[in-house]
């Protein structure tokens, strides 16, 4: 059976103490009252990481950074690299988040040099794709998808591809407080899958957990991860808050 899994990405929120304080209130709340069979990550700023790992029981909880270098060491002033990000106790890293590729300029070439420096590190790449709301009013957005994935994570070897999880994010979605419609979602995921199918094959494609990320909130999991490939959610706003997250992480 794939991974249930319920991600927080704080984005560039909270300063350190914030940051751990949040931490601890997750822990303790998942400890207590966290479903079992989900899996729970926390993607934070990278400031955070060492301190958010040290404070988390991390056999519990998965660390997350939101990016990475796409070199792995050497004159690159102000970037962050896999091995330090490995070093601190991280688990995960956020890759190709639409808010990377639009005010970054993320491409699909970078993308891959930091999923194959991710993957050599042994980091578990959250890889997020997902379209705009023009290409969702235009009707493309499932080719539109399944496109970013054949860029990129689709480059990859079988074994690596079944090291990575997809974050499905429709941009629209994105800090709007409009959700994808449970049909939506469930469509989108449907048709990843489809694509993975038809690339590695059905046992890859079934053991590939694909979460959804959007305005998801304690009061609409439930019913988006009801549906059959949503395998859990990539949570931004409603991460920042144990109480809300802990009712996402519990919405199975
Ligand atoms: P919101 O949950 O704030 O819409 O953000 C989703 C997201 O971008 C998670 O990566």
């Amino acid at each position: 059976m794939r991974q249930k899994i319920v991600a927080g990405n704080w984005k560039l929120n909270t300063t350190v103490q914030e940051g751990v304080e949040l931490a601890k209130a997750v822990d303790t709340i998942v400890a207590e009252q966290g479903a079992e069979d989900v899996v729970v990550v926390l993607g934070v700023p990278f400031t955070h990481l060492t301190k958010v790992a040290e404070t988390v029981n991390t056999e519990r909880i998965g660390v997350a950074s939101q990016n990475c270098a796409a070199e792995a060491k050497g004159a690159y002033t102000g970037e962050v690299s896999v091995s330090m990000i490995k070093s601190t106790g991280a688990k995960y890293v956020i890759l190709g988040h639409s808010e990377r590729r639009e005010y970054y300029g993320e491409t699909s070439e970078t993308l891959n040099k930091k999923l194959a420096l991710a993957l050599e590190a042994g980091l578990t790449p959250i890889y997020c794709c997902g379209e705009a709301l023009d290409i969702r009013e235009a009707g493309t957005h499932n080719d539109f998808v399944v496109n970013q994935l054949e860029e990129t994570v689709f480059q990859l070897s079988a074994d690596d591809f079944k090291k990575i999880v997809i974050a499905y994010e429709p941009i629209w979605a994105i800090g709007t407080g409009v959700t994808a419609s449970s049909d939506q979602a469930q469509d989108m995921h449907a048709n990843i899958r489809a694509a993975i199918a038809s690339k590695f094959g059905e046992e890859v494609a079934e053991g590939t957990s694909i979460l959804y990320g959007g305005s998801c909130n304690p009061k609409n999991a439930n019913e988006l991860f009801a549906n059959k490939d949503v395998d859990g959610g990539l949570i931004g706003g409603a991460s920042l808050k144990a109480e809300d997250f802990i009712g996402i992480i519990n919405a199975y």
